[in-house]
């Protein structure tokens, strides 16, 4: 029999109002390792969960700010004991390799730890009034109900980006994880309300966080229809930010979203080619190509192109794949069946619709226990033109379109060409061609000589064009979404002082 998770509501561990179960399985090896059955929730789970964040909002706001920071210490500390088992198990349920897993797993802790911080300091701000005797503050305060919907590609990283701020904030947590992905975020609950019970004691309040499992279509429309979720964080697919975006207008939710992304790496004649090969591999076909930061287009200058592709081709096709808890893998399954479909239709794009030169790829890759998961060989179109589809898509797989530019101008125009803007990257030795590029490109985040992925938990991270809305998460930046601003003035003249009148 294979276990069954449960929800966790009001500080309870519980089944759905359903009784029903959606299956989660292995994608290096789906027909022989269930890892288990989750709730398929329903709209009477989430109103649950949803009332009884709002009840624990009252007693949690009123918890001070460096006590709610002192439970983000304590997770930090449970989550760095269970960093290993925590990344034995991602791998097992999303597929890529341990040593990304862990690297996963270490940003939640890092985030645990810069949140624990925070509770010292959230700061306010001070300005002169323009009367005498009298002062004026301002104040960060909690929003209320936060609304946390995740992707399945960094399971412990992105729920703790944003449950993390929320709660230190002093905001109350409704969770809903990717359906791809529902053990990490139990383990992840199961851990905050570990150190809940361990930093509040006799005064834990139930219902600061909870955790509703199932799909978009039930659990995530109930997030947008509940009145009483006051803001919600999303991090998604750009067609699914649409949709929230739209329905966060119309109920005056706050929303914040990261989305989509195309990302690319251009490589100019006078860089270290070493490097540029390696962050190309890494950017590329790390996380299976299914990271909103990954390369997805490789930006090759005139001069190097033939060089570089013939250089690349050959250490793809050594790059080894299979279940990444093993020793030796350097690139694991698609996550699902559906996104390798998706990897596979794209392929077909690129060879009869844009026409564009397979080298290197393009297969599922079916070999020995290969044929047991969702696995696709690392992919490379060449001789490909900013307008095509395989240009302009985002793929989110193992596959790299290479483009062709005539010098800095032309490649950060190929680079701009596209509706996204995460991440980017330059690879060049020339100090005024990589300030050039800082200014020009329209990016969220830019690297010179790194590859597009890796964010630093400190660090500012979204996107600027159809990747998000405007806001920040990482670092300082994801604290301005979680607080409202208070005013406060304060009068010690002992006489009715009147603003907003002609004193002049
Ligand atoms: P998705 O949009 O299909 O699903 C994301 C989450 O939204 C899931 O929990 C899903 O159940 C939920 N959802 C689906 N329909 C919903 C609805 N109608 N209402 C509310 N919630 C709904 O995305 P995915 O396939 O899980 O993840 C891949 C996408 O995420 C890619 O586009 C990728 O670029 C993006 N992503 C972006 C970032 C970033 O920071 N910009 C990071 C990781 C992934």
């Amino acid at each position: 029999m294979s276990e069954k998770f449960q929800n966790f509501i009001n500080g309870e561990w519980k089944y759905s109002d359903s009784g029903e179960f959606s299956e989660n399985r292995n994608p290096a090896n789906w027909k022989e390792d269930l890892i288990g059955l989750f709730p398929k929730s329903t709209v009477k789970d989430v109103k649950e969960a949803v009332q009884s964040a709002k009840k624990a909002f009252e007693k949690w706001r009123l918890v001070p700010a460096p006590k709610r920071g002192d439970v983000l210490k304590v997770v930090g500390d449970l989550m760095t004991e269970r960093k290993n088992e925590i990344a034995f198990e991602m791998t097992r349920e999303m597929g890529k390799v341990n040593a990304e897993t862990k690297g996963d797993t270490q940003e939640g802790i890092d985030t645990a730890y810069y949140a624990a911080s925070e509770g010292r300091r959230l700061f306010g701000m001070n300005a002169p009034s323009e009367l005498n005797n009298k002062m004026n503050l301002s104040f960060r305060m909690p929003v209320g109900v936060a609304g946390i919907i995740t992707p399945w590609n960094f399971p412990m990283a992105i729920p703790t980006w944003k449950i993390f701020p929320a709660l230190v904030c002093g905001n109350t947590v409704v969770f809903k994880p990717a359906e791809l992905t529902p053990k990490t975020a139990n383990t992840l609950i199961h851990i905050i309300d570990t150190a809940m019970k361990e930093v509040l004691g006799k005064d834990y309040i139930p219902g600061v966080v909870n955790l509703v499992h199932g799909s978009g279509r039930v659990v995530g429309e109930a997030f947008l229809a509940d009145k009483d979720i006051n803001l919600i964080s999303f991090t998604g697919s750009t067609e699914v930010g649409k949709r929230i975006n739209e329905v966060g207008g119309r109920e005056l939710k706050r929303v914040s979203l990261e989305l989509g992304g195309k990302n690319a790496q251009i490589v100019m004649p006078d860089a270290n080619m070493d490097l540029a090969l390696d962050a190309v591999l890494w950017g590329a076909f790390g996380t299976t190509g299914q990271r909103c930061t990954a390369t997805s287009r490789l930006i090759l200058h005139k001069d190097i192109y033939d060089m570089f592709v013939t250089r690349l081709t050959e250490k793809t096709s050594k790059l080894r794949l299979g279940y990444g808890n093993n020793e030796n893998v350097d690139v694991g399954p698609c996550v699902s069946e559906q996104q390798r479909e998706t990897v596979e239709y794209y392929v077909n794009v690129g060879l009869n619709e844009d026409k564009a030169k397979l080298c290197c790829g393009g297969k599922r890759a079916e070999d020995g226990d290969l044929a047991k998961g969702w696995f696709f060989k690392p992919t490379i179109f060449i001789e490909v033109t900013p307008e095509m589809r395989i240009a302009k898509e985002e793929i989110f797989g193992p596959v790299l379109s290479v483009i062709k530019c005539r010098d800095l101008d032309d490649a950060i125009k190929i680079l701009n060409n596209t509706e996204y803007g995460l991440s980017s990257s330059i690879f060049t030795n020339n100090v005024n061609d990589a300030f050039k590029a800082v200014r020009d490109i329209q990016a969220g985040i830019t690297y010179i000589n790194g590859a597009t992925i890796g964010a630093e938990a400190h660090m500012p991270f979204g996107g600027v064009k159809a990747t998000g809305n405007g806001h920040r998460e990482g670092g300082w930046t994801v604290y301005d979404f979680y607080t409202e601003w208070k005013a406060v003035y304060i009068d010690y003249s002992g006489k009715l002082q009147r603003a907003q009148i002609d004193n002049y």
